[in-house]
């Protein structure tokens, strides 16, 4: 039995220096940075991220502010995704095993 679906997950990637926020209308505020992303799945371990976007979250009333992907990445100084490969790339990897199998077959006769 195959199970497909979409989850949402939420990575912690730390604070952030202090800022004012527009909502609560206080100086000076503690912000979290964090990842948020989307992706479908394949028994819960294969996936393909869908969308994910950068948001600093204040500390005090939890209000998120969707950030610039690059601005995301350079304020967690951030080399790569922090999602994990299989999330990233699970139907990828086998998808291509699939066309590589049934490659494999046409050209040895199978
Ligand atoms: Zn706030």
């Amino acid at each position: 039995m195959i199970i497909f679906g979409t989850r949402q997950e939420e990575l912690d990637l730390g604070p952030v220096h202090p800022q004012d926020c527009e909502v609560c209308n206080k100086a000076d505020q503690p912000f979290r940075l964090r990842l948020v992303y989307r992706y479908d799945h394949v028994w819960f371990v294969l996936g393909h991220v869908r969308a994910l976007s950068y948001v600093i979250v204040c500390g005090d009333c939890g209000t998120p502010f969707r950030i610039p992907r690059a601005a995301g990445r350079k304020l967690g100084r951030l080399a790569r995704e922090p999602i994990p490969l299989l999330r990233r790339y699970g139907c990828l990897l086998v998808f291509s095993a699939f066309v590589l199998i049934a490659g494999l077959a046409a050209v040895l006769g199978y």
